[in-house]
């Protein structure tokens, strides 16, 4: 439709364009009101599914819009991952989309680097600045000394981004793919089930639940689709309510929520599991599986009796828990592998559980899935795939000189892994496609910025169960806000300039991808690929290898585990995930900085949970300033006196200490930067030691219902 565009300014049109031009959208947002528009009715609501992009567990959702503007993201009623709920992090994603930090088109650097002088470029520029680049590199430097770095290596990102690899590193030659490193809880020690694959844990059908660690009401794993089992767990009809046990050193919105919390010393975990474990063997309760072979020492050295002490928990009440766990109809062990630096080991321990009981592959139990993953772009993807790129580390000491040019797209490495950050910087050309001007971003030459989850194309896909998977679609729910684009379809369009007239790309588009992988879903019948795309899921048999996993030889001792407590350092740190802003990558979202902490109701900033007995021996008061120092760093927040805290331990959150966001910039203090994340370790441990001392200056602590100042940061 040829539309006319033209405002109408009289009485109430003048303070309509004060409204518009207040609001930054072009008047053709509101003209649709007066000329008919082909897709919608003015004033009715369009739903339209997608899949939510604010974590990695793959919800799926449907939004509202209205003139072709969302306005209200639900959970999704048909996809089984989490079956119509949505957590806050969900819903806070219009605050991505409209956020007002976003970058609003390409941008070259026109001042220092780090200093923010930008100027806006189009795209047609944007683009052949970078491939001139790339060409001038690849003559002088080589093609691999180009990295591409990226927290999405699946998806259309993963695929376009061999398609850029194969149009510009010449045959034989390999692109370098970096990764900030892992922050989630994927492995959770699955070797010893002698598979390679992410178990589903079968929370809703146990009956006795017992938690290592993992704070599955909030961030572990896929917390939507864990709150669900849960409500089951404890409420389902024609079932006894089943037993919550957690163990962790400080009490969390899980623990608070179980029947009984055993508040062990940090890193104790497994050394309870193998306690637990020599119980049920002694005593002749077990249901399968043999001694385990993964420890360098007997299990007896692993009696309670043993090792209570060093746990801190009775050896009374870990026997009396063994024993409840091995008699309950269904029970359950889970655990994280985060939070201490021999996670693995941990989770090690904590599996064998399950295997003690003969409670994998049953309900209420552990569920393998039968193959170990299922990628709906594997079946489109032909010879482009992205595991033929190496992986690195960016936090690793000497990338800036192993480097000529980094393309940066959905990591923040300069926040995440602050000690990696001088490296990055002497890089001498970086390109982000960044949709903020985030810390990494803010030392760009070239920016690129990409659509929000909720204007992109991309495909993905759950196990659901031991045989099925959720297919769930990404599509854009409205036209770009600003003038951005998909990076995948960015990097398709430079490959075709590298590579030349010989070069054809396998895919035009993002929307191409996705479209042909639904086609190509295996056993979709006669469901048509616009109906699929309408629902924003499909659900099917998973199809794929199970490749069988050699357990791993490695033998170890979790004897001494705990953390210590001796020395210039003796209090643990424990720095945890809130549900709300994560490690840090929606720190800029006002809503999440404004939902209370669970368990202390502190919003908008850092606080340094403290047990009373601990303050009042260190002299300091609720509200008092304090730094925290490790060895690698020291960081300032006000104290938080929470009795439900170890004496020896003390709590941070992540996801403050930003550079960069008008919401979240000079907010709190980043927890990373006391933490040995560097070379060589894929995983970042949550904990490490500390001492805390007061110190003078302001401390900014708002509670919920107590102070809340106005935010200076809203104002435009
Ligand atoms: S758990 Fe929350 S943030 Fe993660 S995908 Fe689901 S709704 Fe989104």
């Amino acid at each position: 439709m040829n539309r006319r565009k033209f405002i109408i300014l009289t009485g109430v049109g003048a303070t309509s364009a004060g409204v518009l031009s207040a609001c930054r959208h072009p008047e053709e947002k509101l003209i649709p009101a007066l000329i008919p528009d082909d897709e919608y009715v003015p004033g009715v609501d369009y739903w339209k599914a997608s899949t939510c992009g604010m974590c990695d567990a793959g919800c799926g959702i449907i939004v509202r819009t209205r003139e072709h503007r969302a306005n209200k993201i639900e959970g999704n009623p048909l996809h089984p991952v989490n079956r119509g709920a949505l957590c806050a992090r969900g819903q806070a994603g219009l605050q991505l989309l409209y956020n007002p930090d976003r970058i609003r088109g390409p941008m070259r650097r026109t001042g220092e680097r780090g200093a923010g002088e930008f100027e806006e470029i189009t795209w047609d520029e944007a683009i052949k600045s970078l491939v001139d680049k790339l060409r001038e590199i690849r003559e002088q430097k080589g093609a691999n000394t180009v990295a591409f770095a990226t927290k999405k290596k699946d998806g259309v990102t993963g695929i376009a981004a061999e398609i850029f690899a194969s149009a510009f590193v010449p045959s034989g030659l390999r692109m370098h793919l970096l990764a900030e490193g892992l922050d989630g809880d994927a492995e959770s020690g699955p070797e010893i089930y002698n598979r390679f694959v992410t178990p589903i844990f079968d929370i809703a059908n146990a009956t006795y639940l017992i938690s290592f660690g993992a704070r599955f009401l909030e961030t572990w794993h896929s917390p939507v689709r864990y709150s669900l089992a849960y409500g089951e767990f404890r409420n389902a009809r024609g079932k006894a309510r089943g037993k919550f046990v957690h163990i962790e050193p400080r009490m969390s919105m899980t623990a608070a929520n179980a029947d009984e919390w055993l508040p062990a010393r940090t890193g104790t975990e497994g050394l309870i599991a193998l306690a637990m474990a020599q119980v049920i063997i002694r005593e002749g309760l077990r249901k399968d599986a043999t001694e385990p072979k993964f420890l360098s020492e007997p299990l007896e050295n692993y009696a309670p009796e043993k090792i209570a002490d060093e746990a801190d928990i009775p050896a009374e009440k870990i026997i009396r828990i063994a024993h409840e766990f091995a008699s309950a109809e269904r029970p359950l062990a889970i655990g994280s592998s985060r939070p201490v630096a021999h996670g693995r080991e941990n989770m090690t321990a904590i599996n064998y559980l399950n295997l003690l009981l003969g409670n994998v592959n049953k309900p209420g139990g552990v569920v393998l899935p039968a193959v170990d993953d299922f990628d709906p772009l594997d079946h489109v993807s032909g010879e482009h795939r992205i595991d033929s790129l190496q992986e690195h580390l960016l936090s690793k000491e000497g990338i800036g000189d192993a480097f000529s040019a980094l393309l940066i797209h959905q990591s923040n490495p300069v926040y995440k892994t602050p000690r990696g950050a001088e490296g990055i910087r002497k890089i001498p050309f970086i390109a982000s496609f960044s949709s903020f001007m985030d810390e990494t971003t803010s030392l760009a030459d070239l920016i690129l910025p990409d659509h929000t989850y909720l204007e992109s194309w991309d495909i993905s896909a759950t196990l659901i169960d031991e045989k099925r998977v959720a297919v769930t679609v990404n599509r854009p729910i409205e036209k770009p806000e600003l003038n951005t684009r998909q990076t995948a379809d960015v990097l398709i369009a430079i490959s075709r300039e590298i590579g030349g007239a010989d070069f054809s790309p396998a895919f035009e588009s993002a929307e191409e991808m996705v479209r042909k992988a639904i086609e190509q879903l295996p056993g979709r019948g006669e469901e048509t690929s616009d109906s699929i795309i309408e629902k924003g899921v499909w659900v099917g048999e998973a199809t794929g290898k199970a490749e069988s996993f050699k357990p791993a030889t490695f033998q170890f001792s979790l004897l001494s585990a705990s953390a210590d407590s001796t020395g210039d350092y003796p209090l643990t740190l424990l720095a945890c995930e809130r549900a709300a802003i994560g490690v840090g990558e929606h720190s800029n979202l006002p809503l999440l900085q404004e939902l209370p902490d669970a368990m202390t109701s502190v919003m908008w900033g850092s606080w340094v949970e403290i047990n009373p007995k601990t303050a009042s021996s260190l002299g300091i008061a609720d509200g008092d300033l304090v730094e925290v120092t490790s060895s690698h760093g020291s960081v300032r927040a006000p104290a938080v006196l929470y009795p439900a805290i170890r004496p020896d331990t003390v709590a941070l959150a992540y996801g403050q200490g930003h550079g960069a966001g008008r919401y979240a910039k000079g907010r709190g203090a980043n927890v990373i930067e006391l933490n040995p994340y560097l070379n060589g370790s894929l995983r970042r441990p949550d904990t490490v030691q500390v001492k805390v001392s007061k110190v003078e200056g302001e401390a900014r602590l708002i509670r919920f219902g107590t102070m809340l100042p106005e935010h200076p940061e809203v104002k435009r």
